[in-house]
């Protein structure tokens, strides 16, 4: 597909974010978006819009103008509950139309890897994946997206000089979001579901009411993280017994993932999400360093392998020397009795 360059740029302004729910709630990475936003659009002298799509959301929206925003779009429809992503592109890309927003960012989640690049189709426009930096020329509001390149081995940063709006997905836990100010306020826009946003879908996926999809690892404080040494999927249903004692979330490497041991939504790394957990508990991960990049910045790091000499459990905080099938059931037990 080729794209047409955009010739008046001075009728695009502003700085977009397109708020996450799960199960109609807004999601924390909305608030690291914010904020991140807020510093791009100061550097232009622009505002920060929110855009809030989802069934029931209306009273919701406030928290977001503590956090920065300055407009909120609500669509509040019960047809947006859960996620169909043909019918929030379009209701997305007419609100574009409409407003003419110079930057839009959605977060690197499931919803927003589906969401961005219908969008982008449907306006014309690039779209950088997987940011992990942004910065703006103040100039003429060129947004520099930098990602990792090449494996990880070089972040490249990327602009899309010739095209409005200039879209970009950015990972969750990557930006900060900026202290709440609860006397901060700002402008609701009311739009609506129109019949023309309703023609083109021909189907519904609902993946949000999937347990296997629904799983955020970004809000976990503890996930129980398994990897090739797991040896299958009765390993990870051993390692679902261990998170939910402690109440944590279910993590895995990418060779668990590619195994088909569990679905990619639970993969951490350069490839799969981004946590910063209190607690990342790695079992018969070796650590390579596309996943510790996905997982170095946890709190607190447990390692379980039988090999002492992983980078996993040099980086760990304990590092305990066994095989993962003694040693979970023997925390367990121990938990148990506390
Ligand atoms: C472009 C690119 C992107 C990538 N993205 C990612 C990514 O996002 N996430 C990711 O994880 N990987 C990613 N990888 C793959 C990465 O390079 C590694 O191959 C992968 O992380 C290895 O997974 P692992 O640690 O589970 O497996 P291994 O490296 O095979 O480690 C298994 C560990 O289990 C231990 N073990 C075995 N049996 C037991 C037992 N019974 N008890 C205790 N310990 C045991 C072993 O000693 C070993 O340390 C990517 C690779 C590339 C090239």
């Amino acid at each position: 597909m080729i794209l047409t360059s955009v010739t008046d740029r001075s009728k695009y302004s502003n700085v977009w974010v397109v708020a996450e729910f799960l199960s109609d709630k807004i999601q924390p990475v909305t608030y690291e978006l914010v904020g991140a936003a807020r510093k791009l659009a100061d550097k232009r002298s622009s505002k920060v819009w929110v855009v809030a799509m989802g069934s029931g959301i209306s009273q919701q929206v406030g928290s977001l103008f503590a956090y920065g925003a300055d407009k909120v779009i609500v669509v509040d429809d019960s047809r947006l509950s859960g996620f169909i992503d043909e019918l929030e592109a379009d209701v997305l890309a007419r609100l574009i139309g409409k407003y003419n927003p110079e930057i839009v960012l959605y977060a690197a989640t499931a919803r927003g890897r589906a969401l961005a690049p219908r969008v982008a189709v449907i306006t014309n426009c690039g779209l950088t994946a997987d940011c992990t930096g942004l910065d703006i020329d103040p100039e003429n509001g060129d947004l520099l997206q930098t990602r990792p390149a090449f494996g990880g081995n070089i972040m490249a940063t990327i602009r899309s000089s010739n095209h409005r709006p200039q879209m970009a997905t950015v990972r969750p836990r990557v930006m900060r979001a900026l202290e709440p100010d609860p006397d901060r306020t700002g402008e609701v826009i009311h739009e609506t579901v129109e019949m023309s946003d309703m023609l083109k879908i021909k189907r519904i996926i609902d993946v949000f009411h999937s347990d296997e999809t629904t799983v955020n690892l970004g809000d976990a404080e503890i996930i129980i993280s398994g990897g090739r040494g797991m040896k299958g999927p009765e390993g990870f249903e051993l390692l679902r017994k261990f998170a939910a004692k402690v109440g944590g979330a279910v993590g895995a490497s990418r060779a668990a993932v590619d195994a088909g041991w569990i679905p990619y939504s639970h993969q951490v790394g350069q490839t799969g999400q981004t946590v910063q957990t209190k607690v990342y508990i790695a079992c018969g991960i070796s650590g390579q360093i596309q996943h510790l990049v996905g997982m170095q910045s946890c709190d607190f790091i447990i390692a379980i392998d039988k090999n002492p000499d992983t980078p996993m459990m040099q980086l760990a905080d304990i590092a305990i020397v066994g095989d993962v099938f003694e040693i979970i059931p023997e925390i367990m037990n121990e938990l148990s009795k506390m």
